[in-house]
């Protein structure tokens, strides 16, 4: 069986990152038909606009895509493509696993957390305006409904059950933020009470951060709003080992955009260096979303034996650190080629080497589920 799905390669690192997944994934053997389509700075000069409809045509067609990172201006210019694409496509819940890969380039290597995060409303939305003439006051609208907190809060504790995971924490602001925090805790408070085969706790913001940095490992599934969710996925990305390992996958009722956390880093653009995994492990994601699980765990587990045996990996999983093995750094592609040829491989029935111990529900475990 072949599937469509709509590849948009998006700008600075995004089209040598797709690359490689898209080698990754053809290496599985799972027929993918790539329609590929521009947005970002390379659609701007070709249409004029970051965002043409073709692209959101495209992914409303096949249900799928796998997209690179996009560039979004800071202060003027164009709006975000990102924030317009949740909200054109209602995808609403922003899934980012956040695991540690063989320990290389953390502190923390038995980080195995997710971050579920509503992604199409509250102060991420970009509904702002200047309050003055001389522009010396702004504001910034955060309008949470009740809608999306139910539907983010039930998303969340769906996939814990799915994945097996056991414990799932609502993150909030409800002290300070006396509206639209406390709609989401209610909201929270709500379903978790539907859930009492998972156990769950809140967190304020402020301290989750400090109890992440502390001890990631007694957190299991995170569910918060968008801006809070955007801020705590590149921390647990940081705990995990890096941007340049960390997947994510974009939800609606019917759609699915696979992307990674990490932005188009402009200043690798064009060299060959980017890590390639977190776009790879995207592959994995939409795999397991398909159904293909084995497909799946050949692309993790071949990530997870190149990046253990730390031959051929990129300058951030090569530098000395957190491991005493400092190596030659490799290229994106080489690191994608060497990948894609383990992906035939790996053996499946060997269970994966767990060098430093396995995450809060165990790193294969949730993945294999
Ligand atoms: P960034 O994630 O692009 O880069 C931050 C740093 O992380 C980089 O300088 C680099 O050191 C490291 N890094 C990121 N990806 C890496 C990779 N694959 N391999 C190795 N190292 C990597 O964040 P930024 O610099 O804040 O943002 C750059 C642009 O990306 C901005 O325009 C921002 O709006 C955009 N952005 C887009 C998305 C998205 O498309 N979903 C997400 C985040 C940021």
């Amino acid at each position: 069986m072949s599937y469509r799905v709509t590849l948009i390669p998006g700008d600075g690192i995004g089209p040598e990152v797709t690359a490689a997944a898209r080698l990754v994934a053809d290496a599985t053997g799972v027929g993918i038909d790539w329609e590929v389509v521009e947005a970002g700075e390379t659609a701007i000069r070709a249409h004029g606009t970051p965002l043409p409809a073709e692209v959101l045509d495209s992914v409303r067609k096949n249900r799928l895509a796998l997209k690179g990172p996009i560039t979004t201006p800071i202060g003027g210019g164009f709006r975000s493509v990102n924030v317009a694409l949740r909200q054109e496509l209602d995808l609403y819940a922003s899934v980012r696993p956040a695991r540690s890969i063989a320990g290389e380039g953390t502190r923390y290597p038995e980080t195995d957390l997710i971050v579920v995060r509503e992604a199409t409303e509250g102060l991420y939305s970009g509904v702002e305006h200047w309050v003055d003439r001389d522009h010396s006051a702004g504001e910034t609208v955060n309008v949470i409904t009740r809608k999306a907190c139910d539907r983010i809060c039930k998303f969340g504790f769906e996939m814990a059950r799915r994945e097996h995971r056991h414990h799932v924490t609502g993150v909030h602001k409800a002290n300070i933020m006396k509206t639209t925090g406390a709609l989401f805790q209610t909201a929270y408070r709500e379903m978790a009470a539907k859930y009492p085969d998972l156990t769950s706790d809140e967190r304020l913001i402020d301290n989750m951060c400090m109890q992440l940095v502390k001890k990631p490992s007694e957190y299991d599934v995170i569910v918060t709003t968008n801006l809070f969710g955007d801020i705590l996925s590149d921390l647990c990305a940081g705990l995990a080992g890096g941007l340049g390992i960390a997947p994510g996958a974009l939800y609606g009722d019917t759609l699915a955009v696979f992307e990674p956390v990490h932005g188009s880093a402009p200043k690798y653009a064009g060299q060959d260096k980017a890590d390639p995994v977190a776009e790879i492990l995207c592959v994995e994601l939409l795999l397991r979303h398909l159904g293909e699980r084995e497909a799946a765990s050949r692309v993790f587990r071949a990530v997870w034996e190149t990046v253990a045996e730390k031959k051929v990996v990129t300058y951030d999983l090569a530098l000395p650190g957190y491991t005493d093995r400092p190596v030659p750094p490799s290229s994106c592609s080489a690191m994608a080629k060497e990948i894609a040829r383990k992906v035939p491989l790996v053996d499946l029935t060997k269970p994966l080497p767990r060098p430093h111990g396995g995450g809060a529900a165990g790193v294969d475990s949730a993945l294999e589920n």
